[in-house]
């Protein structure tokens, strides 16, 4: 079953330019989808149509097989976890976990469950009195991964969500989203310019350039059939 599907998805900021030139694709259930490309390509943008963030310029945007084009962002049931993670400074880890479900009428009993359940996965459950400032950068980093995990939105978005990290713990931390991802059957849209991260966490691998897919398809397809040269150089393999 397609859980996101795109049909032919332009957006422009203004009116001269394409940032994003018809793009069409779908993203299975339980897939790790991720989305590469160089700064600039568009990347961010078209994370943030899925999220009902920004506005579609042209085309059809579908989720569990209904349009969503204006569906507002608390109604699409997804969580999404950004670049700059930022954690309120003075709540304590377990408020800022929480933080997403208060707006969603969760009840406070659930809340609490909730809470428990994800923060022993996570490996959080002795720091849920601490402040963000004393947590390391990968305990932090799983603060926000727990907020999004804490939702049980069956889909998720991240936005280069390792790009601040150091490169021990970004490993370390491929490592961990990946195991979350299958062990709760996320559908993932998973946005690196990082060439190593697509290869080794995608299911597949859509390389977008200047707001134009190059190729969609396994990281070994990519690596061995590369469509075109930007797609080589990009992956890094010889054509
Ligand atoms: P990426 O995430 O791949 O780096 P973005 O989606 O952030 O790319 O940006 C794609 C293009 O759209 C860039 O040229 C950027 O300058 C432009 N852009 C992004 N956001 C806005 C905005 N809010 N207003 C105008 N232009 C924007
Ligand atoms: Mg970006």
């Amino acid at each position: 079953m397609e859980q996101v599907e795109l049909i032919d998805i332009t957006k422009s900021y203004d009116k001269q330019k394409k940032v994003l030139n018809e793009i069409s694709l779908s993203i299975e259930k339980g897939e790790f989808f991720v989305l590469v490309g160089p700064s600039g390509s568009g990347k961010s943008t078209l994370l943030r149509m899925i999220a009902g963030l920004e506005d579609i310029t042209d085309g059809t945007l579908k989720i569990n097989d209904k349009v969503v084009n204006h569906l507002p962002p608390k109604e699409r049931n997804l969580s999404m976890v950004f670049q700059n993670y930022a954690l309120y400074p003075h709540l304590t880890v377990e408020q800022n976990i929480l933080f997403g479900l208060k707006a969603k009428k969760v009840s406070k009993v659930e809340q609490q469950e909730r809470l428990r359940e994800t923060a022993e996965m996570m490996g959080l459950s002795e720091l849920l009195s601490r402040k963000p400032r004393e947590l390391s950068g990968g305990q932090r980093q799983r603060v926000a991964l727990a907020r999004s995990v804490v939702s049980q939105a069956p889909l998720c978005l991240m936005d280069e969500p390792l790009s601040n990290l150091d490169a021990k713990l970004r490993a370390n931390m491929r490592v961990e989203i990946r195991r979350l991802q299958k062990r709760l059957g996320l559908t993932m849209i998973y946005v690196t310019h990082d060439q190593v991260e697509a290869m080794t966490m995608g299911d597949r691998i859509m390389v977008l350039n200047d707001g134009i897919i190059q190729q969609i398809g396994k990281p070994i397809t990519l690596y061995n059939e590369p469509a075109n040269l930007f797609v080589a150089s990009f992956i890094g393999s010889p054509k």
